[in-house]
């Protein structure tokens, strides 16, 4: 099959996965009928992959598990979900699951957010297995059906690999992109790979009084607690700035393409204070990786509008560095709260991330496939994500989580996650199989 013939088809596999509507919210999720017919859809497109592996549902996330030639040697676990984030009709200029292609594009919720990743990834074991190829070493797939919500599915399938004492010498999900000037104003196409992400935590905030009338107020009342408090924290630095090993691997790979300020940015680990020197520099991307950080995200209080509340409160969404994790980050900003009269109550948090090693194995061979795969790559960037994803369930069974899709795309493709308009181009759907067979003939 030449290369048009292979995108024309590859296009239409794409377009019928982003039609039916997998939507993961506490609200408004798809029909557990949909998710299945997506399941249905996976085995129709991908039945070489599927006869090849042994197939285990959890609750509708996916667990298969293709044998390889070497029985002894750690396996490798691939993963992309099958659910995504809700989308209206507004704004979009193409339905958002029409799946509609117009000059090139493919356009639709998922087409970046998971869905490319999940059917690349099955079209390169299908195709390898439809010619008989045996992986070097086992091969697994995970795809998880709550990715978007709470990545229940990919939690249980951890668990279950834990205690089946299964371990992977190397995890790749999904995570950066090949992105058109990503980050501190380098410019080129980078390969951006992420090898962990900030942990999650939600934190509410509560201020309390006695009340009253709002006709004889007394002072420091519970609205002005909470307001004095996220002055405070908007104004000043509160958790611990660092330059970790692997920002540092990070700007000196962009360095070459930042112009100015990338002669700095190269000899970053050898400032006597880089941070200082670097973040006004950088902007506020890279500035949200050199710390934890927290936004304030919803606020309540009050019972009518003559009355000084009893209770006023405020919640904040917290991602944790690495270097300051979730119990220091916590106590550090809880101590703030109580200078201001303020609980600190601890709402959710996540499991966190590990960090795989910029130089191993998993990087590397990564590496490799995107220089071999993926054409007008300038460099290949390790980095942090803010967000989290699934495979930050899976550091229970491999230290060497890699997260990366093979697309390639530009700022505002990058907006389009969980925003409007997502779309890929089919240029790219040819390359991004190949990047996965290259991974899984390499392993
Ligand atoms: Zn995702």
């Amino acid at each position: 099959m030449d290369q048009s013939e292979r995108t024309r088809k590859y296009t239409e596999a794409l377009q019928r996965m982003i039609r039916i509507e997998t939507v993961s919210d506490p609200d408004r999720r798809s029909p557990q009928e949909n998710f299945e017919a997506f399941r249905g859809l996976l085995r129709e497109l991908f039945p070489h992959a599927y006869s090849a592996c042994a197939v285990r549902e959890f609750d509708g996330s996916l667990l298969l598990k293709w044998p390889g030639r070497d029985r002894e040697a750690l396996p490798v676990l691939f993963m992309n979900h099958q659910d995504v984030v809700p989308a209206g009709a507004d704004g979009w200029q193409h339905a958002p699951f029409s799946g509609e292609v117009a000059d090139g594009m493919l356009w639709g919720r998922g087409t970046l957010d998971d869905k490319g990743g999940l059917w690349a990834m099955l079209q390169a074991a299908d195709e390898l297995a439809a010619e008989g190829f045996v992986p070097p070493r086992d091969i697994w797939f995970e795809s998880g059906c709550d990715e978007e919500v709470h990545g229940r599915g990919a939690a249980a399938i951890s668990r279950w690999l834990q205690e089946n004492g299964v371990r992977f010498e190397m995890v790749f999900d999904e995570g950066g992109d090949v992105v058109r000037d990503p980050i501190a104003g380098a410019k080129g196409r980078f390969a951006m790979i992420g090898v962990g992400e900030k942990s999650v935590v939600n934190l509410k905030f509560t201020a309390r009084s006695d009340g009253g009338h709002a006709s004889a107020p007394g002072k420091n009342t519970p609205l002005v607690q909470l307001g004095k408090f996220m002055a405070y924290v908007d104004r000043n630095q509160i958790f611990d700035v660092e330059l970790s090993p692997t920002l540092s691997e990070m700007l000196s790979r962009l360095a070459p393409f930042m112009g100015k300020a990338g002669k700095l940015a190269g000899k970053a680990d050898k400032l006597r204070k880089p941070v200082e020197i670097l973040k006004p520099k950088l902007g506020g991307t890279v500035g949200a990786l050199l710390s934890t950080t927290i936004a304030f995200t919803q606020i309540g209080g009050g019972e009518a509008v003559n009355s000084i509340p009893r209770e006023a409160w405020v919640v904040a969404d917290m991602r944790c560095s690495h270097h300051q994790g979730q119990e220091a980050s916590i106590a550090k900003i809880a101590k703030v709260a109580k200078r201001y009269g303020l609980e600190t109550e601890i709402l959710e948090k996540e499991v966190p991330s590990g960090l795989a090693d910029c130089h191993g194995k998993a990087f590397r061979l990564v590496e490799e496939a995107v220089r071999a795969t993926l054409p007008g790559v300038d460099a290949c960037v390790p980095y942090i994500m803010t967000g989290a994803s699934d495979s930050r369930y899976f550091d229970r069974v491999c230290s060497q989580c890699i997260r990366f899709l093979p697309f390639a795309i530009d700022g505002s493709q990058l907006d389009s996650i969980h925003g409007v308009n997502e779309y890929v181009d089919v240029e790219t759907l040819v390359p991004a199989v190949e990047y996965y067979k290259y991974l899984m003939q390499h392993v």
